[in-house]
């Protein structure tokens, strides 16, 4: 267990991690095993009553993996934790418990564009359903809530758009209805916005950005509050009722504020087997050993970015919410006050052409489908991951044909300021 009385700086180094009780090492190894050796025939039936808590086979559980999990726990200020294949993974891992045939989730209108297709169309074939209702509107969040619903999902940090969301407002409606509040918080990290305590019953994540990066392997985790009672009413018979895919155990009853976490090993790794492999927790390790420094340094970066732009007569606008012009700076200091990341987008004048010109005249920046790299990325969405939309789809997801999106790295600015200068003298030429 982590003392969470110490510092974020010190938890991303230490959560998590002790000393290899086998041979000391200091760095935590990484243990490259599908299986684990039984004391005897007791020990393996215990732990598979889940009496003693141990390791059996790598689908659930690895010392390496669970290192990560503990320390994004920690990092989050959560309960328990579970890490998984990637960030779309940690969504459907999160939903698992909680959704059935005819259930539907309220989801923000504002979202990661994967995961509005994964809500949109693919969570049908389980017979699961999404309504998206502007966040911002309170009143429509609940409207949109029946007998039927069984989660809300929204992200801190919403990315393209430099979207804010007042985290607080929607875990109050949530609460209220009696329901669990998940929020995606890759783009803002723990670093920048802890939702938990503006309560938040389940944080996911895609480890694949911020909290490894450097673009090396994708992740994802869960981290469950444990301060939902997922007894207080029958919509959760999977963590509440006898669970038939676990011999009947009652996950709440027996664990507590662990059941969501023992559910997810035991039931969701296991029949879902959406694993992390222990190479990818090792590289997400390291990444985290230095979290709040990058994110320092990316923050900063993108500020000065983005000032910079904005004053630029070639722009039209800038979204990052770290600017005064933003509607969203005000929540900057409520929802994520070490700063509003660094994802935004901004509009140059010649539109379409201007833009394809642009990402192809820069040099430092990278013309990449990624965010949360230690190096700056950029994309021009219209012509590449919002291809397929209408131009109306475009222009609602603030991805229209004169905007490109960029996810400021950790370089030096000027170099990047010097950069975007030249590549829109050409763009705009
Ligand atoms: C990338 C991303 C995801 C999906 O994560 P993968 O690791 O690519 O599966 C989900 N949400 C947000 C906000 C992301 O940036």
């Amino acid at each position: 267990m982590t003392d969470t009385t110490l510092g974020f700086d010190t938890l991303q180094v230490h959560a998590g991690t002790e000393p290899d009780p086998a041979t000391g090492a200091r760095q935590v190894p990484i243990y490259q095993t599908t299986a684990y050796v039984f004391k005897d025939a007791d020990h393996a039936a215990r732990l598979f009553n889940l009496q003693e808590v141990g390791y059996i086979y790598s689908r659930l559980t690895n010392p390496t993996v669970g290192a990560l999990a503990n320390r994004i726990t920690a990092l989050e200020g959560g309960a328990g934790g579970i890490c998984c294949s990637s960030g779309h993974a940690a969504q459907i891992m999160a939903l698992f418990p909680l959704m059935g045939p005819g259930r539907n989730l309220i989801a923000s209108t504002r979202l990661y564009g994967g995961t509005v297709t994964q809500f949109s169309q693919t969570i049908k074939r389980f017979g699961w359903s999404a309504r998206f209702v502007d966040f911002d509107d309170p009143d429509a969040v609940r409207a949109a809530i029946d007998d039927d619903t069984r989660a809300i999902f929204g992200e801190a940090i919403a990315n393209p758009g430099g979207y804010i969301m007042d985290v607080r407002a929607i875990a109050d409606i949530a609460d209220a209805a009696g329901l669990p509040l998940i929020i995606d918080n890759t783009s803002a990290t723990p670093y920048l916005c802890r939702p938990i305590e503006h309560g938040a019953t389940l944080v996911v994540h895609s480890t694949t950005k911020f909290l490894t990066g450097n673009g090396t392997v994708t992740g994802g985790a869960v981290v469950d509050s444990g301060r939902f009672d997922w007894s207080a009413s029958d919509k959760f018979p999977s963590l509440s009722a006898p669970e038939p895919a676990y011999h009947g155990l009652k996950f709440h009853e027996a664990l507590g504020p662990m059941a969501f976490t023992f559910h997810s090993i035991a039931v969701g790794l296991r029949d879902l087997g959406m694993t992390m492999n222990p190479q990818a927790a090792h590289y997400t390790l390291m990444g985290i050993e230095t979290l709040s420094l990058r994110m320092k340094k990316h923050v900063e970066n993108a500020e000065k970015v983005a000032k910079w732009l904005e004053a630029d007569p070639r722009i039209d606008f800038v979204t990052y919410a770290g600017l005064d012009s933003s509607p969203y700076k005000a929540r900057v200091a409520q929802v994520c006050p070490n700063g509003a990341g660094a994802l935004f987008t901004f509009a140059v004048k010649g539109g379409y052409e201007a833009c394809v010109k642009l990402v192809d005249s820069l040099k430092l920046f990278s013309h990449v489908a990624n965010l949360g790299d230690t190096r700056s990325l950029i994309i021009h969405s219209a012509s590449t991951t919002h291809r397929q939309l209408t131009p109306e789809q475009q222009e609602a997801a603030g991805a229209g044909p004169n905007v490109v999106r960029v996810s400021i790295g950790i370089e030096d600015a000027d170099d990047l300021i010097a950069d975007l200068d030249q590549a829109l003298a050409r763009a705009t030429a």
